[in-house]
This record gives structure tokens, C-alpha cells and sequence, in this order.
């Protein structure tokens, strides 16, 4: 399984195309912006059908570049149901706080959290992790898991924002994520790339417990 990341717009946001080498098939995680940069990338590796686009959160810096990539591809958007509204709204996926406006669009299949995802041929597992928005979700997939604003290197998202709720977040981030096996590698939704076992091990945030 092949990851290529591209960090898309003001907030560098990390878009990922997900792919098997032998396979002209991929799935997107959140086009948060500059879909021609991903079109492009999509040429670069041949690949002739996007499948899925896999939303970690409803933000716009996530979910921007949604309406075209589904537009050109046919690709099916997945949103967790409480993150739901923001596909639909400024407010609730806080572009008008930051002076910015995406296209709206409509979600094709809407999560609820435990069930698999058959995406380019691939099967990704969907986690609900709530915390830094009701609705986030991490996608797992091979050794990949996909953690958009729920998990950084050695740092986690915010809980400023509406729909953040910092209890649901510890719980996310005590049991939820201490649930799993810990040698995934972790793409998160801003920076560089990590692993649960470095995270468990050195992010303050995960109380550096092993
Ligand atoms: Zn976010
Ligand atoms: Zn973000």
C-alpha cells in the first residue's frame, strides 16, 4: 500500500492519496483544498478511479476540495453523522470564522463508527474518536491509520472549537486510541507523520504511558 501526502491550503492540511501499487485505484483522505494539485498527483500515479473520499472531520480545511474531487471522480464522500452539518454550512465548519468559503456537498455514505469500508479495493476500518469535533473519525487501513486533527506528533488537536468537547476527547484518547495495536503509522490531519508507539510513549497529551 502506497500513501503519497499533500499538504493543501492556508492551514496545510494533510490530503492523502492511498493506493496499491498494481492497482489503478485509490482513495483520498480529506481534500481539504487545491484540487488541482491533487488532480495532479492523481495523473502522476495513474490513477484512473478514485473511490472513496474518506472525511476525518467536517472542517474546511479537511473537506474543501470535496465537491470537485467528487465532481471529477464520482468518488463516494464518508462524514461521521454528528460532523455531518458542516458539509452544508460556514458556521458549523468554521470557514466564515476564517474568512473563507468552500463549495458545499453532499455525503454518500455517513458513518456511525465501527463499521469497514471497502475503498480501492482496500479495507479501512472506521473508528470514532470524538474529542476535537463530535464527528471525528480515524481510518485505519494496513498499517496506515489516519488521524486527522485527533492525533499529532507529540500533540493532539484543539477543543476550542464549537462541537469540541474535551471529555469526549480524553475518553478518545485514554481508551479509544489505547484500544488499538500500537504499530500503526499515524498520518495525522496537520505536520509530519507518526507512530502510536512514539506517541504513547512521548506525547504529553497520551500522559506518556506506554
Ligand atoms: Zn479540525
Ligand atoms: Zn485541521
Amino acid at each position: 500500500m502506497k500513501v503519497e501526502q499533500i499538504a493543501v491550503g492556508e492551514l496545510y492540511a494533510n490530503a492523502f492519496i492511498v493506493y496499491q501499487e498494481e492497482s489503478n485505484k485509490a482513495f483520498v483522505v480529506d481534500p481539504g483544498a487545491d484540487f488541482e494539485k491533487i488532480k495532479e498527483r492523481l495523473k502522476a500515479r495513474g490513477i484512473g478511479e478514485v473511490t472513496h473520499i474518506l472525511l476525518t472531520h467536517g472542517h474546511f480545511d479537511h473537506i474543501g476540495a470535496a465537491a470537485a474531487l467528487k465532481q471529477e471522480t464520482g468518488a463516494k464522500i464518508c462524514i461521521h453523522e454528528r460532523d455531518l452539518p458542516m458539509l452544508k454550512s460556514g458556521r458549523h465548519n468554521l470557514a466564515v470564522f476564517s474568512g473563507f468559503s468552500i463549495p458545499e456537498c453532499e455525503a454518500d455514505i455517513i458513518l456511525k463508527g465501527g463499521e469497514t469500508i471497502a475503498a480501492a479495493d482496500m479495507d479501512v476500518a472506521v473508528l470514532h474518536t470524538p474529542g476535537h469535533s463530535g464527528g471525528s473519525v480515524c481510518y485505519l487501513c494496513g498499517d496506515a491509520l489516519f488521524a486527522g486533527d485527533t492525533l499529532f506528533y507529540m500533540s493532539v488537536g484543539r477543543t476550542d472549537f464549537p462541537g469540541s468537547d474535551s471529555a469526549e476527547y480524553r475518553h478518545t484518547l485514554d481508551t479509544v486510541l489505547r484500544g488499538i495495536r500500537r504499530d500503526y503509522d499515524v498520518y495525522t490531519g496537520h505536520g509530519i507523520r507518526t507512530t502510536l508507539y512514539a506517541e504513547f510513549k512521548s506525547n504529553p497529551f497520551l500522559n506518556g504511558t506506554i
